[in-house]
């Protein structure tokens, strides 16, 4: 995968990006997949899984404020939020900086993606794998989800990788049925559902299965430039339809009393509503309600 200078990403077979590296920082072979830290020329850190772009420094601020600031805000009074995945740390911080949460899990199933984000990314996840308010676990989602207490959880947010080898498990009838099963009422799940430009199927499919689990079934979107092919998704599966409908003045609100107003570089109580307008080839792929 590295040539001279350069990473050219793996996941499509006749399409992709590259970056021009600076420096190798880490590969390690885990139990579960291929890990790669490099220092990139124009992004900052770069970590890929199985030669799957996962994160970036300069641009990881859009992917997790979208997947976490837009669930918490769409609740309005979350304070037990369940993550699953999401090794480097990312939006353990983003969902810890709601003054409103009291406790996040996050359930990661590779040591060595959290071992080394805190030591090529620290500035990811700063200081929240510290706060008394975080339990990390090492291990596997679908297990956790298994074993919660019904009710136990008011937001789900699923950060995976795509659904091949060990992250296909978070995209199952199971999974989903399980999240329903752990969430309070008004309680709802995201996760991230691909770049449906180059991957319809996984937003199309998913989005089945989630109906089956929830009474409501959507997806939003946000432009996060290294995932390549225009707009990425993110499945919402809620069980009280209303959440989808909070106003922007509702949104701000909680976000001044959740201390994130003025805190973020891509959210907006303006994009948060918007970016459930969906362009209709991406509409199309939804269940019909
Ligand atoms: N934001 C990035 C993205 O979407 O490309 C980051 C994804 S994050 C690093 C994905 C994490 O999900 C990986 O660290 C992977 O180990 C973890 N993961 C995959 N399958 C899992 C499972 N079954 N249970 C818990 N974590 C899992």
């Amino acid at each position: 995968m590295a040539t001279d200078s350069w990473v050219n990403e793996t996941l499509y077979s006749a399409w992709g990006q590259r970056f021009r590296v600076v420096r190798e920082l880490a590969r390690v072979q885990s139990d579960f997949q291929d890990i790669m830290v490099f220092q990139s020329e124009t992004h900052g850190r770069v970590m890929l899984l199985d030669g799957v772009v996962q994160i970036t420094e300069a641009d990881e601020f859009v992917y997790q404020e979208m997947l976490t600031h837009v669930p918490l805000l769409a609740h309005g009074a979350a304070k037990r939020v369940l993550i699953i995945g999401a090794g480097d740390g990312g939006v353990l911080r983003r969902v810890l900086q709601h003054n409103t949460v009291e406790r996040a899990v996050m359930v990661e199933i590779d040591g060595e993606v959290i071992r080394l984000a805190k030591e090529y990314l620290p500035g990811i996840a700063g200081d929240a794998w510290n706060d008394p308010r975080a339990e990390v676990i090492v291990g596997d989602g679908i297990d956790y989800v298994r074993q919660a207490e019904a009710g136990s959880f008011d937001v789900v947010i699923v950060d995976s990788t795509d659904p091949i080898g060990v992250g296909e498990v978070l995209f199952t009838d199971e999974f989903y049925a399980n999240c329903a099963r752990l969430l309070s009422e008004h309680g709802l799940v995201v996760n991230q559902c691909g770049v449906p430009f180059m991957q319809a199927d996984e937003l199309h499919e998913t989005s089945l299965r989630r109906a089956k689990a929830f009474a409501d079934v959507f997806a939003y979107v946000a432009a996060v430039p290294t995932y390549v092919g225009g707009f990425m998704t993110l499945g919402w599966a809620a069980k009280d339809p209303a959440l989808r409908a909070a106003t922007v003045g509702e949104v701000r609100e909680r976000a001044q009393a959740a201390g994130i107003l003025g805190a973020t570089r891509y959210w907006t109580p303006e994009i948060h509503c918007g970016a459930f307008n969906l362009p209709p080839y991406i509409a199309e792929h939804l269940p019909r309600g």
